[in-house]
C-alpha cells in the first residue's frame, strides 16, 4: 500500500502508415491556437519519431515519488476515456498529474461502447422532396454523421499520450481511501494499492447518466455531464459519452484548477493535439508498410521464413498503431514475431511484445480484449491464441510457469464469460465488438 500526496491546496478527479523520418514535419502550431508554445512543445512530444511511455515501473516510482514536499496538483482516479482525457489535458496544462486505474486501462464501461462517434447535425434541404404540400411546408431535415472507432484502442492510445507528455499513469493501481488534512476538510492525498498480483475479472457497463437534482421525470436524465465537488480537493465528473471525453476532461480540469488554486503554465490544448500514432498519418500509410517490411515467421522446426506484409495486415497496423505500426512491424521483422496469432485474423505476435513494452499490457487478458480485441471477434480464436500470447508475454515480463498457467486459466475463465450469461450485456445483440 502507498499513499500519495496532493499540493496542500491541490484536487483529486474521480472519474466515474507513413514512416515517420526523423524531424518529420507536421504542422506548426500558429499564432492563431492557444497557447502556441505549450501546443507546440507538446506537438514535438507526441510526434517524435518512435514516441513511447516510460515504462510501468518508473511510472510507479515517479507516483510513489509525490510527497507532501514534493506533491501532485492533481490526482486522476480511473482509468477509462474520461480520466484519460482529464490526465492528458491536465499534464498538457504544465500541472503535475498523476492518474490511478485500478484494473486495466478502459475495462470499465469505456471497452463496452457502441463505438460510436457522435458526429455534428447539419441541416439541410432535399430538393426532391415537396416543400409545399397540403398545409405543411418542409424547412429542412437534420442529417447526424456517426463515426466508427475501436473504444479501447483509443482509450489506451490516449493513456499512454497522456504518459508521453509528462503524467504519471498507472494501472493495475486501486484508491482505496482518501486522505484529509488535519483539519479534515480537504482531500489532500489517496492511499492505494497495486493489485498486479491480485487482478479481478469483474465486469461493469451501466451507462453514467447524469442525473440533473432539479429534474421532474426520468425524461429530462441528460447523457450530458456533470462536474461537481463533493468534498473540497474532491472533483466528480460524471456522464457524458466518448463523443464528449475531451470537453469533459477540460471542464474537470477547469473545475480542479479553480479548487486548488493550482496555477497551470498555459490553458487547455488538446484540442488542438493528436494522440499518439497520429502524427503523420494518412489512410494510405499501410502501403508503406506493406513495401518496406516482412514478416518474418518462425516455423516449427525453429527455422525463420520471410513472409509478406500482405495488406490486410499492413491495413489493420496502421488502423490500430497509427504512425507507431513501423515499431509493430520492426519487432515483427527483426525478431521473428511476424506470425498471425490467429487464423484469418490480421493480428502479429509482434503486437503482443509492442503491447508489453509500450502499451502497459500487463496480462494475457489486457491483450486480448483491450489492446487487440480477439475476445470480441472470435472467442475460440482468442482462446487457440492464448498459449502463444502468453510465452510472448512470459519472454517480456520474465513469468514462471506458474504465473504461465495461471495466465491461461484467467484467460480462458475469461472468455468462458463470453459463452454464459454471466456477462448478457455482450449477447444482447448490440455489443458484439465489431
Ligand atoms: C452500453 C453503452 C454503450 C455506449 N455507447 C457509446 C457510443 O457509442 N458513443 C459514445 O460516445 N458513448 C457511448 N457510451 C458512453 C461511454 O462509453 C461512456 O461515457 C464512457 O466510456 C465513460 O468513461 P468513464 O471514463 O467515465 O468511465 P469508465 O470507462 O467506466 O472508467 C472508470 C474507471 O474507473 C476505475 N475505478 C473505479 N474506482 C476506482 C478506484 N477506487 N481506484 C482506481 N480506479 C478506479 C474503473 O476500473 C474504470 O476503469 C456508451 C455507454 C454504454 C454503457
Amino acid at each position: 500500500m502507498a499513499t500519495w500526496r496532493l499540493r496542500r491546496a491541490a484536487a483529486a478527479i474521480a472519474a466515474s502508415s507513413a514512416v515517420v523520418a526523423a524531424g518529420a514535419a507536421w504542422p506548426s502550431a500558429s499564432a492563431s491556437d492557444p497557447f502556441p508554445a505549450a501546443l507546440e512543445a507538446a506537438r514535438r512530444r507526441v510526434a517524435q519519431p518512435g514516441a513511447a511511455p516510460p515504462p510501468r515501473a518508473a511510472q510507479r516510482a515517479a507516483l510513489a515519488g509525490s510527497t507532501p514536499a514534493d506533491p501532485l496538483d492533481v490526482l486522476v482516479v480511473g482509468g477509462g476515456a474520461t480520466g484519460c482525457g482529464v490526465a492528458l489535458d491536465a499534464a498538457t496544462r504544465g500541472l503535475r498529474v498523476g492518474l490511478v486505474e485500478r484494473e486495466d486501462f478502459s475495462s470499465g464501461t469505456s471497452s463496452r461502447s457502441t463505438k460510436l462517434i457522435h458526429g455534428d447535425e447539419s441541416v439541410e434541404l432535399f430538393p426532391t422532396l415537396a416543400k409545399n404540400s397540403h398545409d405543411r411546408s418542409l424547412r429542412g431535415t437534420v442529417v447526424y454523421y456517426d463515426g466508427q472507432m475501436n473504444d479501447s484502442r483509443l482509450n489506451v492510445g490516449l493513456a499512454c499520450t497522456a504518459a508521453v507528455v509528462g503524467a504519471a499513469i498507472l494501472n493495475y493501481a486501486e484508491v482505496v481511501s482518501l486522505i484529509k488534512d488535519e483539519s479534515g476538510e480537504r482531500i489532500i492525498g489517496a492511499r492505494i494499492r497495486d493489485t498486479l498480483s491480485d487482478v479481478l475479472s469483474a465486469w461493469s457497463g451501466i451507462r453514467p447518466l447524469a442525473m440533473d437534482p432539479s429534474a421532474k421525470n426520468t425524461e429530462s436524465i441528460s447523457r450530458d455531464h456533470v462536474v461537481f465537488e463533493d468534498y473540497p480537493g474532491l472533483i466528480t465528473i460524471t456522464g457524458g459519452k466518448w463523443t464528449t471525453y475531451r470537453s469533459m476532461a477540460e471542464d474537470a480540469v477547469n473545475a480542479a484548477i479553480r479548487s486548488g488554486n493550482l496555477k497551470p503554465a498555459n490553458g487547455c490544448v488538446t484540442d488542438h493535439l493528436h494522440i499518439l500514432g497520429g502524427y503523420g498519418w494518412d489512410p494510405a500509410s499501410f502501403t508503406v508498410l506493406a513495401q518496406n517490411y516482412k514478416r518474418m515467421k518462425r516455423t516449427y522446426g525453429g527455422k525463420i521464413i520471410p513472409g509478406a506484409m500482405d495488406s490486410a495486415v499492413s491495413k489493420h497496423l496502421s488502423h490500430a498503431y497509427g504512425t507507431l505500426a513501423t515499431q509493430v512491424a520492426s519487432i515483427a521483422q527483426n525478431e521473428g514475431l511476424g506470425k498471425r496469432l490467429a487464423h484469418g485474423y490480421p493480428f502479429l505476435e509482434a503486437e503482443v511484445a509492442y503491447c508489453a513494452r509500450h502499451e502497459y499490457c500487463e496480462s494475457a487478458v489486457d491483450f486480448i480484449a483491450r489492446r487487440c480485441r480477439l475476445a470480441f471477434l472470435d472467442t475460440d480464436a482468442a482462446g487457440r491464441a492464448l498459449p502463444r500470447i502468453i510465452e510472448i508475454l512470459a519472454l517480456e515480463r520474465k513469468w514462471d510457469k506458474a504465473r504461465q498457467k495461471l495466465e491461461l486459466q484467467k484467460g480462458k475463465d475469461f472468455l468462458e464469460t463470453f459463452k454464459s450469461s454471466k456477462n448478457a450485456q455482450f449477447r444482447d445483440g448490440k455489443h458484439n465488438g465489431q
